[in-house]
């Protein structure tokens, strides 16, 4: 190719690199970079089994990942990292947390070895102005990230940080918050949030516990209301979870593992579209149901 010739595909060039997601650093620095707007999930985790299981559940999130590009990064905001403050998990390479008991040796044994990323983690803390994000280095990442991103990604080769939960704030300043990350779609970060809508374990009824999409019924009540108010686009009723009455109070007794949700929801911008998908009860208390946002 003569010279001239490769400098009229200069501009093609250019306008391509800048809708792709970028694999490098300077994603994140370069106020020029922008890659596709990412697409926003929330992953209904479930038993920890499912990291070593092979189920319709675990298809649905290999599925989904087929769905958009790979991320340059991932931030995962986890029903079991429920702290006193927010934090943000800022190491090079953060350990897989088994924090559970009582399982087989074998998910004990599940090692998910994907990089940190302090740059994005000092990114996190710069865009979130609605309160102080702290650095931490203890955490690194439990099995509400691990257990769900391994079937995502399962090389482990996208970098991946966490996100904590405040749990002296209501939803609405979690609504807030999550909306201040929404930047970061644009940097190709992949944000997950991972907790399951429906998740009441005291009531979990452990002789029906492999009956397919089985509910009682103030479970049948709250997930056709929840997902009736998704599909609409009204999250202010989920946002005031604890005003729904009886039927939400038995779906959501303890917020953990709803407000992870609410960080999805949160981060939506004009023309998302939101699919539903892994939508099935469980064991009577519980809900699978995962939410895709996207353009
Ligand atoms: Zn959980």
């Amino acid at each position: 190719m003569k010279r001239n010739d490769f400098l009229k595909f200069i501009p093609l060039l250019l306008t391509f690199q800048a809708f792709k997601p970028l694999r490098n650093l300077e994603y994140l620095t370069n106020k020029e970079f922008n890659s596709d707007l990412m697409p926003v999930l929330f992953l209904g985790h479930g038993s920890p089994m499912n990291a070593i299981e092979e189920n319709t559940f675990v298809k649905g999130f290999r599925e989904i990942a087929s769905t958009f590009p790979k991320p340059n990064a991932i931030i995962c905001i986890s029903a079991h990292w429920f702290t006193k403050g927010t934090f943000v998990t800022a190491m090079d390479n953060p350990k897989t947390i088994h924090d559970f008991g009582g399982f087989p040796e074998a998910l004990f044994n599940v090692q998910y070895p994907a990089p940190g990323s302090p740059e994005l983690a000092k990114k996190t803390q710069e865009v979130i102005t609605q309160t102080n994000v702290t650095a931490d280095f203890d955490w690194g990442l439990d099995h509400g990230t691990w257990s769900v991103v391994k079937h995502l990604y399962p090389k482990a080769d996208v970098p991946v940080i966490q996100l904590s939960i405040d749990y002296t704030k209501p939803a609405q300043y979690h609504y807030e918050l999550a909306a201040q990350l929404k930047v970061l779609r644009n940097k190709g970060v992949l944000i997950i949030g991972s907790g399951n809508i429906i998740h009441n374990l005291g009531l979990v009824d452990f002789r029906n516990i492999n009956k397919p999409n089985y509910g009682f019924d103030w479970a049948i009540e709250a997930h056709s209301k929840i997902n009736g108010y998704l599909r609409e686009k009204n999250y202010q009723p989920l946002i005031d979870y604890a005003k729904q009455g009886k039927a939400f109070q038995l779906a959501i007794p303890t917020a953990e593992h709803y407000l992870p949700m609410i960080y999805t929801l949160g981060l939506q911008v004009k023309g998302d579209k939101m699919m539903l998908f892994n939508d099935e009860l469980m064991a009577g208390s519980l809900s699978m149901t995962s939410i895709k946002l996207s353009e």
